[in-house]
């Protein structure tokens, strides 16, 4: 049997590293390998790469380099925001912190994790498009409000938060608060497409991360506004504005400055819409489906679709198996499949079709989306139960 030519539609999970990436980091691992922390010129120069890279994030969410925080990627800046202020902050003993149950794991699970160190947590649900309504969240803010986390952009059905309308609440909120609302936001899935600018959003921490803009894995930045109450996880050295010690991973940091530098959101975003658009146009002339969420505030990349009589977890091994690899939602580190907790939040029964994610990117063509969407079509005539098909 000949192999088919594989294609990848799961640029959410993560993105190929850019070779222009990739060329300004290959010194920092060899000749240029200073610690940025010596004092000497191998160390110096390392500092100063550094510098460079946070003089970009910094520029693109339109903030002071000082508040740049680089960190493992969006995980641990997630945990960092999370996990401490609520207990840096000073102004109540009982904090009570909301997010919104759209959130990615790294997110609810922390909130789980607070709960248990006794720490009041509400979740905001959303509604049945994907959104979440602003008056819900108002509803949850109580005079112990510490912190509110909502995602800019999901990772499952892409759908788009309206962070600068929350933003703007509660900073108007906060004018007449005793205790100061602070405003985070996850930004992984939004930075390639979306608004950044952190004074437009009206927020006060951001969590980014390298790999989903094309940069490496295991680098990304917290943006901390001044004079937010937040502090290290771990005990260590100064670095990082003594938020984030351990030697700095310098050709990481380098390429995620590089990746930012290349981010053209215009030109990506026409790009994979018209990708979307093709696929969807190609799929709409032979098969009948749902696509879950909004489709107008949603990421331009983003497709989760399910299709009647057919399970997602099927459809996401037969297509594995035809070389086209997408996603159930979330990558999740065991691989396993389980119930989304994004569509349980949005009222999607267990026993209705569970849809599949595809994701388009930059390096996709026109081709590879077309082939993918028959590979696809017929799949599903393959496998569709009420055929009697199974298998
Ligand atoms: N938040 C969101 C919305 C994500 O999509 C991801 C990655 O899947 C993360 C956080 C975790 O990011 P990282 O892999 O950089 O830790």
């Amino acid at each position: 049997m000949t192999q088919k030519t594989p294609i990848y539609l799961d640029f959410a999970a993560t993105t190929p590293l850019d070779p222009e990436v990739f060329s300004a980091m290959e010194p920092f691992f060899t000749e240029s390998f200073g610690n940025a922390s010596s004092a000497h010129a191998f160390g110096q120069k390392a500092r100063r790469a550094i510098d460079s890279a946070r003089v970009i994030v910094a520029k693109h969410l339109g903030v002071k380099p000082r508040e740049i925080v680089f960190t493992s990627g969006a995980t641990e800046s997630n945990n960092i925001i999370l996990q401490t202020l609520p207990k840096t902050q000073t102004t109540t003993e009982s904090p009570h912190v909301i997010i919104s149950a759209l959130e990615h794991h790294c997110v609810l699970n922390t909130a789980k994790f607070l709960e248990e160190t006794g720490v009041n947590v509400d979740y905001v649900n959303p509604a049945s498009n994907g959104i979440v309504n602003l008056e819900e969240i108002e509803k949850l803010i109580t005079k112990d409000t510490v912190l509110i986390s909502i995602m800019y952009a999901n990772n499952e059905i892409g759908t788009i938060q309206p962070i600068r309308e929350i933003g703007k609440r509660i900073q108007k909120l906060n004018e007449t608060r005793e205790n100061k609302i602070y405003f985070h936001t996850d930004a992984a899935q939004a930075l390639q497409y979306l608004e950044m600018n952190a004074d437009y959003l009206h927020v006060d921490a951001i969590s980014l991360s390298a790999h989903k803009i094309y940069g490496p894995k295991g680098t990304g930045a917290l943006y901390v506004r001044s004079g937010t109450p937040v502090k290290s996880l771990m005990h260590g050295g100064s670095q990082e504005y003594e938020l984030r010690p351990g030697t700095q991973n310098v050709p990481g940091i380098v390429g995620f400055g590089k990746a930012i530098e290349l981010l053209q959101p215009e030109k990506d975003k026409i790009h994979v819409k018209e990708l979307r658009d093709v696929f969807l146009e190609t799929l709409n002339a032979g098969t009948e489906f749902t696509i879950t969420g909004s489709m107008e505030h949603r990421l331009p990349n983003n497709l989760h679709i399910s299709f009647i009589g057919v399970k997602g977890e099927n459809l996401l091994i037969a297509l594995d198996i035809e070389g086209v690899a997408i996603s159930l939602g979330a990558a999740c580190a065991s691989g396993a499949m389980e119930a989304s907790h994004v569509l349980e939040a949005l009222g999607i029964q267990e026993t209705e079709p569970t849809g599949i994610r595809i994701t388009f990117g930059r390096t996709s063509t026109l081709e590879e989306v077309r082939e993918a969407a028959s590979r696809l079509y017929n799949t599903i005539e393959r496998l569709d139960s009420k055929k009697g098909k199974v298998v």
